[in-house]
């Protein structure tokens, strides 16, 4: 409909929201974004639940939480919690990343209770949707999970179709310390090693864009070999992957099918500018979704921290959407409160990076909490806060002697002295 001219409801509503979170946006001038591919609004035809956001070009940046359960860790109500959460502190998607059990009721109770985009990596329900082993899949098999997700109503997916048999041989000529360290990238790499044949989502991604177009989805292309440690970032098979993502997204906009792009990965800071860089001259312009990045490889149990500095340099340089990295990252399922830091975290840089890419509205609530910290005005501090429950506990944990300072400086309190002589 864009490309017509018109304006669909998911892109007014997006529109909408983006103006009333304080960066204003006309629909048509979004729509015409849409329609050339530097903005994606995911609203699956079936998710009539959905508040539509808009990711790309002008909009602010948007945060991902990944959800879902794996064999070892099942507990469906407490995944249930994790979304609530994550509408609780202003995420803006969720990924089910199921890849095991009751799979198929637990992604249809999302579609029908969750206001947020929903994302979904069918690959890692093909096992048990069809009850193979992964190397005894057909190339056919792998569309299975497609069809299911986008008939169930999940809006954007995440498809490793650049991830072919020639990037698999680039990657043996240009050993990495970590090899593939994407879930969707080695299944898939173990498959074409296994049986010698194509990715099935490359060699038939045609038949992918009539599954997306017919239920109005949104494909995520998968970076199969992003960087998992420092050392293997911007490296041949990176590289050589975007550019087929790149092929693959023009493909896609002419059939009519929106189109975003996954990145990084582990990175050092420098190189994150150069890789924002590249991803839109090789892709066109398409969004950029990225999986932090992390900055450094050391940090187990604090990996929030190391995706949100890299967040918020590709916000800077111009990714459009975040995917949170929680501090169990590399070590277990995250618990709920793992999942809140990891939130409040992947906030943290895409508003710092709104507030550097001088969107509109953007620095509107940190002048309202500045005013509140020159007022001494708790009650607005905690209002403004990203985390009011924490700031609030933190002040209740430790109570000052006189009730407008806090116990940091006390009687000498800089804030008060200066209210007191410049008021
Ligand atoms: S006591 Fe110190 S840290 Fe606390 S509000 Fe006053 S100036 Fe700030």
């Amino acid at each position: 409909m864009c490309r017509e001219g018109l304006v669909p409801e998911p892109v007014e509503k997006a529109a909408a929201a983006e103006t009333a979170a304080g960066n204003p946006v006309d629909a048509a001038l979004l729509a015409e974004r849409v329609a050339r591919g530097s903005v994606v609004v995911p609203a699956n035809r079936h998710h009539v639940s959905l508040r539509p956001r808009a990711v790309g070009e002008g909009c602010s940046i948007k945060v991902n939480v990944n959800i879902g359960v794996s064999r070892d860790a099942k507990d469906y109500c407490l995944e249930e919690e994790k979304a609530s959460l994550a509408v609780e502190l202003g995420a803006h998607a969720l990924m089910d990343l199921s890849c095991h059990g009751k799979t198929a009721d637990f992604r249809r109770d999302l579609v029908a209770e969750s206001p947020l985009m929903l994302g979904s990596v069918p690959l890692y329900d093909v096992p048990g949707l069809t009850g193979k082993p992964l190397m005894d899949l057909t190339g056919d098999d792998f569309f299975t999970a497609v069809e299911a997700h986008a008939r169930d109503g999940i809006d954007f997916l995440t498809i490793h179709a650049g991830l072919t048999l020639k990037t698999a041989d680039r990657l043996r000529k240009n050993p990495r310390l970590t090899r593939i360290v994407s879930r969707g990238g080695s299944m898939l790499f173990a498959w074409m090693d296994h049986t010698g044949l194509e990715n099935p989502y490359y060699a038939q991604f045609d038949r992918l864009l009539e599954i997306c177009r017919e239920h109005e989805v949104t494909l995520s292309l998968g970076d199969g070999c992003r960087p998992g440690c420092l050392a293997d970032a911007t490296d041949p098979c990176q590289v050589e992957e975007l550019i087929t993502l790149g092929e693959l997204t023009l493909a896609a906009r002419k059939a009519g099918v929106q189109v975003m792009i996954e990145g990084p990965g582990h990175m050092a800071m420098n190189e994150i500018e150069a890789n924002v860089l590249l991803e839109k001259r090789l892709c066109h312009g398409a969004p950029f979704y990225v999986l932090g990045p992390l900055v450094t490889d050391l940090a187990p149990g604090y990996d929030h921290i190391t995706a949100a500095i890299g967040g918020a340099v590709a916000g800077r340089a111009g990714a459009d959407f975040l995917c949170y990295v929680t501090p169990a990252e590399h070590l277990r399922l995250p618990d709920l409160q793992d999942v809140r830091d990891g939130i409040i975290a992947s906030k943290i840089a895409a508003h710092a990076a709104d507030i550097s890419r001088g969107l509109p509205g953007a620095r509107i609530r940190d002048d309202r909490m500045a005013r509140a910290r020159a007022d001494i005005d708790w009650a607005g501090m905690f209002r403004e806060s990203l985390d009011p429950v924490k700031a609030a506990a933190f002040r209740a944990g430790s109570a000052p002697g006189e009730a407008d300072t806090c116990t940091m400086c006390g009687e000498l309190c800089a804030v008060r002295t200066m209210k007191k002589v410049l008021t």
